[in-house]
């Protein structure tokens, strides 16, 4: 057993660090994608922890040929070099099949064959986010075989402090709905895969895109129910262009420069407000990490949900 007061110089807290970045593959990366990574990176490597890779390519006619590896050798590039292998969601299907069981086994699941045109019209939701009112909770109706899987919700709420944005609540079944683990079509839901695979590769913090902080009190439900513990969270400002989009694919984000990160690594910085001293645009990527590393601030970033990115991206 590793006996703490022989370690006086390591934080208890720190000893087991475990972090990642978890792109999908749909495209080469762009500078709201490194915005992910270099914070997620930052913070693992502030806190001598591990940074680990996942690949979230779970939804094939998404993923976009010979992405995964473009996003890795990016990475590399970047001088943002991981731990360990990276993981593929792609083949990970017997875990959430796994885990889908254990759901099943509880009674927290029911097949619904609603078409999108249904919930639509039944919602309550004046969000893009629809909010499911329940209709197959009862039984299925006639009509197509194909279902989908939903998980049942309650109304009790569900509350995270995040280490940026402070507490954060939601009640599921009013705002959310019960929500789709196992799609129609047979492919698993972002909301399960993350939540099995944070939990098998033992992530202790999740740093991630702001967009993702309303599926978090999903995920920490889904946490419960199969007896997983709840990492620490931290949203980090979205990157969005002057629509107020967020940089991606669909609003034509361009793809990083890997002929030249030090510009794009520095502009990183400005826009996670860690004020980088003007003469690091000019370093070498060594030296340029080693001052974001040291020098990482948590409580200078932005405490908002999305940011201008500078229109040179
Ligand atoms: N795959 C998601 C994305 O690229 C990130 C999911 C997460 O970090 O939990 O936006």
């Amino acid at each position: 057993m590793l006996l703490v007061q022989n370690l006086p110089f390591m934080n208890i807290r720190t000893l087991s660090y475990l972090g990642r970045f978890a792109p999908s593959p749909t495209g080469p990366l762009h500078f709201g994608s490194l915005v992910a990574a270099v914070g997620s990176y930052l913070d693992a490597r502030f806190f001598q922890g591990k940074w680990l890779v996942r690949m979230e390519d779970l939804d094939p006619p998404r993923m976009a040929v010979g992405a995964a590896d473009d996003i890795l050798r990016t990475l590399e590039a970047f001088g943002l070099f991981w731990d360990g292998e990276v993981v593929y969601q792609s083949q990970r299907g017997e875990a959430y099949r796994a885990a889908l069981e254990l759901l099943q086994q509880q009674g927290a699941l029911y097949p619904c064959n609603c078409s999108r045109r249904e919930i639509a019209d039944s919602t309550l939701a004046t969000t893009p986010n629809l909010i499911y009112q329940g209709q197959c909770r009862n039984g299925i109706r006639g009509g197509r075989l194909e279902h989908a899987m939903r998980l049942i919700t309650d109304n009790n709420r569900i509350q995270f402090c995040d280490r940026l944005l402070g507490n954060y609540a939601q009640r599921l079944e009013a705002e959310v709905g019960d929500f789709v683990l196992r799609r129609a079509n047979g492919l698993f839901a972002y909301q399960l895969a993350v939540v099995v695979d944070d939990a098998a590769q033992g992530i202790t913090h999740v740093v991630r895109g702001a967009d993702i902080v309303d599926s978090t009190p999903r995920q920490i439900y889904l946490q419960r129910l199969l007896s997983y513990s709840t990492p620490a969270y931290l949203h980090l400002p979205l990157a969005v262009n002057a629509q107020g989009e967020k940089l991606s694919k669909q609003t034509l984000a361009p793809a990083l420069n890997i002929t030249n990160p030090q510009p794009q690594l520095f502009r990183v910085l400005e826009f996670l407000g860690q004020c980088p001293p003007s003469e690091l645009a000019r370093a070498n990527l060594t030296e340029l990490w080693s001052w974001a590393v040291a020098n990482w601030a948590v409580h200078k970033i932005p405490s908002q949900r999305a940011l201008l990115a500078s229109s040179q991206y």
